[in-house]
């Protein structure tokens, strides 16, 4: 046995908080919730249809710290924007949002009308209601993001993996906008690069799992601890140090330290 074996449990530790991971979507979810919830890692559970939520709010019933988000994938809005009308009734059931936003990676001039259009009905309907949280994707469409949303919105809206220009993260920044950053963004150079320049008060963890894969595998909710890591190291401080600030960041976005919702 070698005697240097990675202390998984130690490392986890520094995991507070995972604000995108898609639950639903790995080989063994039962698996990633009780390992949230025996670590007490706050987890957003991002759903990509409303067909699919109950499936992600039962699982998560009895969790304190799993959260199910209702949510409509902006890549899905061809084969799953007619399920639009199921979104508001599980609206009322949750206080979180996501996965929605825009994806311009199509230029089908008529698909990104269709995408904005399901996304800023729900931005809408979340801005009626007041306290949601939102988890947006905005790949090549941050300026129509932050257009849709709005500096008045009344909730909290976060940017998950943010790959825009630096002049759009600041507008982002300025707007009121929180970040959430993965284990892909820590190992890319622009990504690092975008991160340094996000406000501390600002960034939260997360790590968009199963999709992003660390050398175990798919993320899972502890490895934003290694997030933690990497944020203390940009930072220059240490991994306590980061981990503290990420749990203050948590408490503003939640509004309270043990807010039962
Ligand atoms: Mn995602």
């Amino acid at each position: 046995m070698a005697s240097h074996v990675f202390d998984r449990t130690a490392e986890a530790r520094l995991a507070v908080l995972d604000a995108h991971c898609h639950v639903d979507l790995f080989l063994d979810p039962s698996a990633v919730v009780k390992e949230a919830e025996s670590l007490g890692i706050r987890t957003i559970a991002v759903t990509n249809a409303p067909s699919v939520f109950t499936y992600t709010r039962d699982l998560t019933a009895t969790c304190r710290f799993v959260r199910p988000a209702i949510g409509l994938h902006p890549e899905l809005v061809c084969s799953h924007g007619h399920e639009l009308e199921l979104f508001w009734p599980f609206l009322e059931e949750t206080r979180y949002v996501g996965e929605i936003g825009l994806d311009y990676v199509t230029t089908d001039p008529e698909i990104r009308a269709r995408q904005r259009h399901v996304f800023s009905t729900i931005v809408e309907r979340c801005a009626a209601r007041g306290d949601r949280i939102l988890t947006i994707h905005s790949r090549r469409a941050v300026a129509d993001v932050l257009a849709t949303v709005g500096e008045a919105f009344p909730g909290k809206a976060i940017l998950h993996w943010f790959s825009g220009s630096p002049k759009q993260l600041e507008r982002a920044a300025t707007a009121g906008f929180y970040f959430s950053v993965n284990p892909a963004m820590m190992v890319s150079r622009s990504g690092r690069a975008l991160t340094a320049t996000m406000p501390r008060d600002r960034v939260l963890t997360e790590t968009d799992g199963p999709f992003v894969k660390t050398v175990r595998g798919p993320a899972t909710p502890p490895d934003t601890a290694g997030v933690i890591t990497s944020l203390a190291s940009i930072w220059g401080i240490q991994p306590q140090e980061a981990r503290d600030i990420i749990s203050r960041n948590l408490r503003g976005l939640v509004g309270s330290p043990d807010a039962s919702n």
